[in-house]
């Protein structure tokens, strides 16, 4: 694949944006020129069939303008200016975006709904159903509650968490330097330009600098964590310059210099590398012959097909699944708990919401949460 096909050849790509982007450094307002030129490059990507995921950064950054904090923010004057910027920033998005008749939902993530399962597995299904609904969501870290021990602390990583979290194909950092040197170009005239990445070796961990500018976070170090969270789940990932006009536009053209870090596999391997490698089963379905033959041809487990379950496990936990002859047939993640699998066993999908009485999702382990494990017996 060329470079400059990247964006063209993905389905799903996520964006991130830095204050230093969005905000001008002399006067702590919003670049609304730039941003205007972004969602126009965002506009012609939709219509082109590319799902576009937007993590911008920003909301300490405006909201200590509009609070008249001096720099060396404490812990709660982060909090307070996060919490005021935030709305800044939010209505900037939703204006901006609404000029091409585009809408916006705004998510705030903690660390916590990105690592524990079943709080993924939420928040991945709001982002998947805003996708569908042709709205694009725009991320940030939930700053107001996070405490110093308790964040991302940085947007690179949060967006790589929230590449991995919806399987996209690709992530793009849009950042004040066009991608990774083997030195800091700033301090060092030699220093060489690195255009593709196939493994993140230590050399390459060595060649990340430390952060250089006022108001983002992130320098190339947390670049290359996210590099390495991105890439181990399948996603192509790019460092490119984002301070020209229409960024994504110019990433496509020929010229254009950035450096891109290549995926390790499929997206969705890896997230079944994901659940196969997970050692912490917390209980077992067990399912009828009708539902084993259709997992194998690729097929979710549906309630119907279910006629036991063992263990304790909650929405979200990782179980086994077992054929009428105790093998062990897959393992998968849980839609619903073991209190709930046992009122809905043996039931069509379509009743669920009458016996639980609310609707769930229609599948108990969809093929995509499922990895087939042929050869164990459970005794
Ligand atoms: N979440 C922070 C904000 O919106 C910024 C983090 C970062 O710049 O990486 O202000």
């Amino acid at each position: 694949m060329n470079k400059q096909d990247l964006i063209k050849n993905s389905k799903r790509v996520v964006i991130k944006i830095g204050s230093a982007l969005l905000i001008d450094s002399k006067t702590g307002k919003l670049q609304k020129n730039w941003l205007e030129s972004l969602a126009f490059d965002i506009h012609n990507l939709i219509n082109s069939g590319v799902e576009v995921i937007i993590v911008s950064s920003g909301s300490i950054a405006l909201g200590k303008k509009q609070l008249c904090l001096k720099d060396n923010l404490s812990l709660d004057e982060k909090q307070a200016a996060a919490a005021t910027g935030q709305i800044t920033l939010a209505h900037a998005w939703k204006e901006t975006m609404s000029k091409y008749e585009l809408n916006v939902a705004q998510i705030l993530l903690a660390p916590d709904d990105t690592e524990t399962r079943r709080k993924h597995l939420n928040a991945r299904a709001t982002l998947i159903r805003l996708l569908d609904l042709n709205v694009i969501p725009v991320i940030n870290e939930n700053d107001t509650v996070s405490t110093e021990e308790i964040r991302f602390g940085d947007n690179d990583r949060l967006a790589a968490r929230v590449a991995q979290m919806c399987s996209a194909d690709l992530l793009i950092l849009l950042s004040d330097i066009n991608g990774l040197y083997s030195s800091d170009p700033n301090k060092n005239k030699d220093s060489v330009f690195i255009d593709e990445i196939t493994e993140i070796t230590s050399k390459i961990e060595y060649m990340a600098g430390p952060t250089h500018t006022t108001f983002s976070s992130g320098g190339m170090v947390t670049k290359i964590e996210a590099a390495k969270i991105s890439t181990n789940a399948g996603c192509h990932m790019i460092i490119c310059d984002g301070r020209i006009n229409n960024p994504l536009l110019k990433l496509q053209q020929t010229k254009t210099k950035f450096s891109w870090f290549k995926a390790n596999h499929q997206p969705m391997s890896a997230r079944k590398q994901w659940i196969s490698a997970a050692l912490q089963v917390k209980g077992r379905i067990i399912i009828d012959q009708g539902a084993s033959d259709a997992i194998k041809k690729g097929n979710s487990v549906l309630s119907a097909g279910i006629i036991g379950t063992e263990g304790n496990y909650e929405k979200g936990d990782l179980i086994e699944i077992i054929d009428h002859n105790k093998k062990i047939i897959g393992k998968g993640l849980t839609h619903f708990s073991h209190t709930e699998i046992e009122l809905i066993k043996g039931s069509h999908s379509d009743n669920i919401e009458s016996i639980l009485g609310y609707r769930g999702k229609d599948e108990v382990v969809h093929r995509d949460d499922l990895v087939l494990d042929k050869n164990k017996s459970k005794d």
